[in-house]
């Protein structure tokens, strides 16, 4: 730390706490008089963590196993779920000691250094009404010491209780909704066919025929609306349009806002079938029940001021010609491909397939946006002569790898491509693998490289424009899923991204049946934004998708930073939702040959989860796992709470997930600190805003520690039936790793 910063701390333990963190340490005082009158006779800061560790050691001699999970000689899911209440509250408090007076950079604050001393800020408050905590610090800290006393327990929801929050969420395919977004079809449309008699909008595709009437020209209008095109061709680019088709029902500062985001360059793309989904007013039987989708659509204003500054979250997408990326990995092209792990990368296509159909609020593509790289400039995109060689280098790249068994074809999304390009690559992947398949035959055994086993499709089109799903799409999959068999490939997957059961249609629910037709199974990757994680929301959406057929898959944190914070839900809701709501659709490993035996008939996908379900007697089947991408390496929500700031902003520390394999580069990269972007306060006042009761999330305070899920059995890669070489391929370590190797 330089003077500078030193200066600036020295400065803030002078500031004198305000009337509210008064209050709240009033109370605390008359809780808490032993841990007062001791940091009252401490006479600096180390004088007042040693009366702290005095006073938490006889808490872990009657507790063992916290002792031993706090020291990590235990570990890991198992470990975890011995844990009692409190005994999450005494290992917060030791870990505050231990990492006492450590000092992070924070890029939620472009880089500035945050302080993590929550005892010396309760030391100074108690002694001196000193030490610039506000009252979110001191509200966490209260919580705190009740959890560890037993003052502040714990509630489990029960059946009717999880019910009763999961009913609050309407689903896209109730009769009301597909009433309401009949309405706003017809509404949108009649804005499209007004604009375009006044030339404000025109398509040499799309063109009423003279003398037209408006009836006639409305009855065009709807068979457009079952047109993938149509819906890319007249998708929203600006606020003002966005607002038009939502029946001017945004309000000014929203306008506002939307403009600023216009001016700072923040692209706008959302498909007319897309917007449908949006209430331009309340329904009174389902009020919010869009919340998470326009949150999905609506720039916020953090977004909005952080345009320009946003940094890269996940290091290892960012590539140089020859260099290995963050997790060790040389790729052959700068744009083309994404690597973490040995077993999978993500091929990006130089097609259409590097736009979507929509723009998520919370992509990570924001931090490319800032650069002028658009996506959506769909025929800039189509594919460039140079395609096929390159495509044919990112092949051998595959064929070559030694540990490479996975491809997942993204972009953008996969379904963006049209169903040529699509055709094209999935043949280019055929040849491959049926190549690399071929060579390890001359391969001893403990030679043998990774053969392909799994291809994936990623792709958010299911849901932004179900359109896409054709009978064309669906013969070019089942085409490619019968050769593919043939040579050995076994896991054929579309992997998609609903984030409400809102966004559920009949058009959904049509273009879902349509792919298990063609024998892919569908998993689903949900963003767990600040909307998405109300009670009982991804519950619903869980249950919803599983009645269409649709397996999930991960739910993700949101990753990024201050440009994120409005969607953010803390890292302590994740677990919460995962101990206290998705624990009802826990999965006995009883079930795990069956649930994987689905993959083999996902022409079946719908009747055989309701089966499962009612064997089961659970809501939905909990196959996915809550965790935050890492900006390291990796998925995991494997994590200890290690300071508190001032502001009451959690510190926590991640290890990475020790039930997959990584880069070996893992050994060398440490725990990942992460200082979430508000505090668990903010949060609830955030959920109050939506209409939500804080005090059903009361127990967040009390999760301070996190263990990643194990992998659902369903989602393993198939094994082997003979060895294949531990050698690393197209991997680069440093030299301290390699001696550390040595
Ligand atoms: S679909 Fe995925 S890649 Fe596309 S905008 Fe949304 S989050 Fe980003």
């Amino acid at each position: 730390m330089n003077s500078r910063s030193k200066q600036k701390f020295k400065k803030l333990d002078k500031i004198a706490i305000n009337v509210k963190s008064h209050r709240i340490l009033q109370q605390f005082s008359k809780e808490n008089p032993d841990i007062v009158s001791l940091l009252r006779e401490a006479n600096d800061k180390e004088e007042a963590l040693e009366a702290m560790r005095q006073w938490i050691m006889p808490y872990f001699e009657n507790n063992k196993t916290a002792w031993d999970y706090y020291n990590g000689k235990i570990s890991g899911r198992e470990a975890f779920d011995q844990l009692s209440w409190p005994d999450y509250g005494a290992i917060r408090l030791m870990d505050y000691i231990q990492h006492a007076g450590r000092i992070f950079e924070d890029l939620n604050l472009g880089g500035d250094l945050v302080g993590s001393h929550p005892v010396k800020y309760l030391w100074l408050a108690i002694k001196y009404g000193t030490g610039g905590a506000n009252h979110h610090f001191f509200y966490d800290t209260l919580l705190l010491f009740r959890q560890i006393k037993g003052t502040y327990v714990r509630q489990m929801p029960d059946n009717t209780m999880l019910k009763q929050w999961m009913d609050r969420h309407p689903s896209g395919l109730d009769e009301k909704v597909i009433k309401i977004r009949k309405h706003n079809r017809d509404r949108i449309l009649k804005v499209i066919i007004q604009k375009m008699d006044a030339g404000e909008l025109s398509s040499r595709r799309y063109q009423f025929e003279p003398g037209m009437t408006f009836e006639q020209k409305f009855l065009t209008a709807t068979r457009w609306w079952d047109d993938t095109n149509f819906h890319l061709k007249f998708a929203v680019r600006s606020p003002k349009m966005l607002n038009e088709l939502l029946n001017n029902s945004l309000s000014t500062k929203t306008m506002e806002l939307l403009n600023e985001a216009r001016q700072a360059g923040i692209p706008f793309f959302v498909n007319p079938y897309y917007l449908s989904l949006l209430n331009v007013a309340e329904p009174e039987f389902a009020v919010g029940s869009d919340l998470a989708i326009r949150d999905y659509v609506i720039y916020s204003k953090q977004l909005i001021k952080e345009f320009g500054k946003i940094v890269a979250w996940e290091m290892e997408d960012i590539i140089e010609p020859g260099k290995p990326n963050a997790a060790g990995w040389i790729l052959p092209t700068v744009h083309n491909l994404h690597r973490r792990y040995p077993e999978v990368a993500i091929m990006i296509p130089d097609t259409v397939g590097r736009a979507c159909g929509g723009l998520c609020v919370s992509c990570q593509r924001m931090y490319d946006f800032q650069s002028g790289h658009l996506n959506f400039n769909l025929d800039k995109l189509k594919p460039k002569e140079t395609w096929p060689q390159k495509l044919q280098k990112l092949m051998d790249y595959f064929e070559e790898d030694t540990q490479l068994r996975d491809i997942l074809i993204t972009g953008g999304d996969a379904l963006m491509s049209s169903d040529k390009s699509l055709q094209t690559i999935l043949n280019a992947v055929y040849e491959m693998a049926k190549r690399k398949m071929e060579s390890n035959q001359n391969l001893p055994d403990d030679k043998k490289i990774a053969p392909i086993t799994r291809v994936r499709l990623g792709t958010r089109l299911p849901v932004f424009l179900p359109q896409r799903i054709t009978n064309e799409l669906v013969v070019i999959l089942a085409d490619f899923k019968k050769k593919a068999s043939e040579i050995g490939i076994r896991q054929f997957v579309i992997q998609t991204h609903f984030e409400s059961a809102m966004e559920v249609t009949p058009e959904v629910k049509n273009a879902i049946e349509m792919l298990l037709s063609a024998g892919w199974i569908i998993t689903n990757q949900l963003v767990f934004t600040a909307a998405a994680s109300r009670r009982g929301h991804t519950a619903k959406l869980r249950k919803v998708l599983n009645d269409i057929g649709v397996l999930t898959y991960y739910t993700f944190s949101v990753k990024g930073y201050k440009e994120n914070s409005h969607n953010f839900a803390t890292n302590e809701r994740a677990v919460q939702e995962q101990l206290e709501e998705k624990e009802f659709g826990r999965i006995d490993k009883r079930y795990n040959e069956k649930i994987s035996s689905f993959a083999q008939n996902a022409e079946e996908m719908v009747s055989n989860i309701k089966a499962l379900r009612e064997e089961a007697g659970i809501p939905f089947l909990a196959t996915d796992r809550n965790v935050l991408n890492l900006p390291g390496v990796g998925k995991s929500l494997t994590f200890r709470t290690i300071g508190l700031s001032r502001h009451g902003r959690r510190i926590l520390e991640f290890d990475h997930d020790d039930t997959r394999r990584h880069s070996p580069i893992i050994h060398e990269m440490g725990k990942v600190v992460i200082i979430e972007s508000k505090s668990l306060n903010e949060y609830l006042n955030q959920l109050e805003d939506m209409g939500e009761d804080k005090a059903e999330y009361h127990s967040i305070f009390g999760y301070s520690i996190g263990e990643t899920e194990p992998l659902q059995h369903i989602y393993q890669y198939p094994a082997y039936d003979f060895e294949v070489t531990d050698e690393y391929t197209n991997l680069e370590l440093s030299e301290t790793f390699m001696d550390m190797a040595d």
